[in-house]
């Protein structure tokens, strides 16, 4: 779908606006899907919206488009608020999953669909369809039709159309996700390289995290209907700010530790920076440490076994087995685990880069 307010014209330009939900809710029947989803999209970033299956994802974007209305809440685009403004008259371009194309029309047409809507002239269609496929890459695909690409392309001719009217907004819902692994990783930078060279505000709905941290400027996590944490991809994996965001993006172990002075943590016979330090010194807590940052030598008297090797490339995963604790993940550079095989006995211990330390979890 791609709608536009009709006063805009179609040789204006993009410039990316600043979006912002306020207290969001909407459920459906007993289910609440946004529950006062509160989030700001900054003019010009790609911010993906990340989270379990269910959480509100898809229903923040189609509030966003107009196609669901909130029971509360607003929703601003340049501080104007467009709660009630009818999808139409919204200024976005939107892509779906897949399979979103119209099948008798072909890529120029569907390409030029809301042209052709406001009764653009056809030179003016067939130059501004011609752009656009230039622009994703297909100039030559002019006149196929849905079923004579590849889902890739028709992906591409999808985009194409919801930026033919030059919307201010572009909203993503799970664009790559029906694509092969291939496709999928050309068409990440492809989106990135456009949205990027025409500074539209992007709102990208995705469950794989991967997707979301390589792509976005800014990754949202949301939690049944609520934000979790918003911040830069690097931040979200390495500072994550909840016990939530820390165990849903990445691995994480999770282990005992005892908060001391100074924001700091012992565990694993380590002292350790804490991040989000709950008060008490002394207290028993669990800190969240990801594999990297686990540490395991062989040379000397080991507190742990070697349950199983997994070799992922540059790194390989070892899972080991600390008695009174359980099992703990660590990478190591693979040119550091050559050679070893479950039952080895190992040293673990910690890094010391910065932990979570959250409430101990109880059984
Ligand atoms: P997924 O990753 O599985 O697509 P999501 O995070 O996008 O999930 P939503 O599609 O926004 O989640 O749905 C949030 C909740 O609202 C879910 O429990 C879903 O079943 C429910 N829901 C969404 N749309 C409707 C609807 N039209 N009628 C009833 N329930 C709905």
């Amino acid at each position: 779908m791609t709608a536009t307010a009709p006063d805009r014209p179609t040789g204006g330009s993009a410039a990316g606006a600043r979006v912002e939900f306020r207290g969001l809710r909407r459920a459906f029947g007993p289910t609440v899907a946004l529950d006062g989803l509160d989030l700001t999209v900054d003019p010009g970033e790609l911010l993906a919206l990340l989270g379990p299956s269910g959480c509100g994802k898809t229903t923040a974007l189609r509030v966003l488009a107009g196609f669901e209305h909130p029971d509360a809440g607003d929703v601003l685009i340049d501080g104007r608020d467009i709660t009630q403004v009818p999808a139409h008259r919204r200024d976005a371009g939107m892509v779906f999953q897949s399979y979103s194309l119209f099948p008798h029309l072909t890529a120029r047409d569907n390409v030029a669909f809301g042209l052709t809507i406001r009764r653009a002239p056809t030179a003016e269609r067939r130059e501004r369809a011609a752009e656009l496929l230039d622009l994703v890459g297909l100039p030559q695909h002019g006149d196929r039709y849905p079923h004579q690409m590849s889902g890739g392309q028709q992906q591409r001719v999808a985009l194409a159309r919801a930026l033919a009217l030059r919307p201010r907004v572009l909203l993503l819902d799970e664009p790559l996700s029906a694509l092969d692994a291939k496709v999928r990783l050309s068409l990440r930078e492809e989106i990135r390289r456009l949205q990027r060279s025409l500074g539209i505000t992007t709102v990208f709905v995705t469950h794989d995290q991967e997707e979301a941290l390589s792509m976005a400027d800014r990754v949202a996590v949301l939690n049944a209907g609520k934000l979790e944490q918003i911040a830069a991809p690097a931040e979200l994996y390495q500072r994550p700010a909840t016990a939530f965001a820390a165990e849903f993006v990445g691995t994480m172990n999770r282990l005992p530790g005892l908060l001391a002075d100074h924001g700091q943590a012992h565990a694993l016979g380590v002292t350790v920076p804490v991040d989000g330090q709950p008060p008490g010194c002394g207290r028993e807590v669990d800190i969240l440490v990801r594999p990297e940052n686990v540490t395991a030598t062989f040379d000397e008297g080991g507190n742990a076994t070697v349950v199983s090797v997994d070799f992922l490339g540059s790194v390989t995963r070892l899972h080991l087995d600390l008695p009174g604790i359980g099992s703990v993940k660590a990478d190591l550079p693979s040119h550091d685990a050559t050679g070893l095989t479950p039952g080895t006995t190992a040293r673990v211990g910690l890094h010391r880069r910065p932990v979570l330390a959250v409430a101990k979890q109880t059984a």
